[in-house]
C-alpha cells in the first residue's frame, strides 16, 4: 500500500533493532546569535525566557541526565536502548575538547547507542566534521541543522544570522563524511507564502538530509516577532489545523521520498502564544493529516 511519507520511526528501524528513544540533554551550550559572536538578540521568534540563567546552566551532568531519562523508560520497556538528543540552542558551540568530553560522555552511559546533535549550520567547521565523522564510524552520529528557510531575504528579516548557502554547505559537508543528516524548518515565516513553502521542499530535496522536522510558526509572547505580527500582521500567513494539513500535503508532494518526516506541528503552551493556539496534540494532527489524505488520494497514509 502507498505511504505518504517516511516516518522516523521507518528511519530508525533502518538503523537498529528494535525500539529506541531520543533522551533529550541540555549540555548548557549557549547561542552564538544572542551573545554577539553573530549576532544579539537572537533570531526573531526566539524565547527570550528560554534563556535565563538557570535553564541556561544545567544543574545535573549529562550521564546524569541520561541517566534519569533512561530511568524513567526502562521501567516501561526494559530492553529500549537510547540516543542522547543534544537539543537545547547550539550543541556545537564550544572548543572541540569541551564537545568531545560531552559527547563522549554521553556514549560511555548504558544503553547509549547514538547521538542526536541539534544545531546551527554557521556552528560547525572542518575539525568538528573530521571528529564526528570519525565517530559515526563506530555509531550512529545525527546532526540537525536549524536551516528555517531556504530563503535568504526571509533568514534576514527573521535576524538568523546565516544565509541558505551556509545551510546547504553544513548539510553537505557533513553527508559527504558518513554522518546522518537532518533539517529543522519553520513553516509560515513572515513574507512566505505558498510559493515558497513548496519551493523549500524542492530545494531541501536536493539536499543530503535523511530526516526532517517542520512546524506551524508559533508566535511567542514578548518576542520581536510579535511586536512586527502586531504591525504587519498581512505579512504572515495563517492556517487553520485543516488548511495547514492540506499545505503539508502539497510539501509532501514536493519532498523526496526518501526523506523521513519526524514531526509536522509543535505545540507552544497556550499562555506563552500570542496568537490562538490550534490545541491539538501532534498524534491529533497526524489523525487530520490522514483524513485529509483520504480525501484527497483514496488512500489510507
Ligand atoms: S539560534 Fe536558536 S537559540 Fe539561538 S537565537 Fe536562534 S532560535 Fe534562539
Amino acid at each position: 500500500m502507498k505511504t505518504l511519507y517516511k516516518t522516523y520511526a521507518q528511519h530508525l528501524a533502518e538503523h537498529f533493532e528494535g525500539k529506541v528513544q531520543k533522551i533529550t540533554v541540555n549540555a548548557g551550550l549557549g547561542c552564538p546569535n544572542r551573545d554577539g559572536t553573530v549576532g544579539e538578540g537572537g533570531c526573531t521568534y526566539c524565547d527570550n525566557r528560554s534563556f535565563s540563567p538557570d535553564y541556561c546552566q544545567p544543574k545535573l551532568s549529562v550521564a546524569e541526565q541520561l541517566r534519569r531519562g533512561r530511568d524513567f523508560f526502562a521501567y516501561k520497556y526494559p530492553a529500549m536502548r537510547y540516543l542522547a538528543y543534544f537539543q537545547s540552542f547550539t550543541n556545537t558551540y564550544a572548543p572541540l575538547s569541551k564537545l568531545q568530553r560531552i559527547y563522549e560522555e554521553a556514549l560511555s552511559q548504558d544503553g547509549i547507542v547514538g547521538l542526536v546533535i541539534a544545531t546551527r549550520p554557521d556552528c560547525v567547521n572542518e575539525s568538528l566534521l573530521n571528529y564526528l565523522g570519525q565517530l559515526a564510524r563506530e555509531t550512529y552520529v545525527m546532526v540537525e541543522y536549524g536551516v528555517e528557510s531556504v530563503c535568504d531575504a526571509t533568514l534576514q528579516r527573521i535576524n538568523r544570522g546565516h544565509n541558505f548557502a551556509c545551510s546547504r554547505r553544513a548539510i553537505e559537508e557533513t553527508a559527504a563524511r558518513g554522518v546522518h543528516t537532518g533539517a529543522h524548518v519553520i513553516v509560515g515565516l513572515p513574507g512566505e507564502g505558498r510559493t515558497e513553502i513548496l519551493h523549500q521542499a524542492d530545494e531541501l530535496s536536493r539536499l543530503p538530509i535523511e530526516t526532517l522536522k517542520l512546524h506551524q510558526l508559533q508566535i511567542i509572547k514578548g518576542t520581536r516577532m510579535e511586536q512586527e505580527y502586531q504591525s504587519a500582521p498581512d505579512d504572515f500567513l495563517t492556517f487553520t489545523p485543516q488548511s495547514y494539513a492540506e499545505l503539508v500535503l502539497d510539501y509532501l508532494e514536493h519532498l523526496r521520498e526518501d526523506i523521513a518526516v519526524e514531526r509536522f506541528t509543535n505545540q507552544s503552551p497556550p499562555e506563552l502564544l500570542a496568537t490562538k493556539g490550534w490545541g491539538l496534540k501532534n498524534h491529533e494532527f497526524l489523525h487530520l493529516l490522514q483524513a485529509v489524505a483520504r480525501q484527497r488520494y483514496g488512500i489510507h497514509p
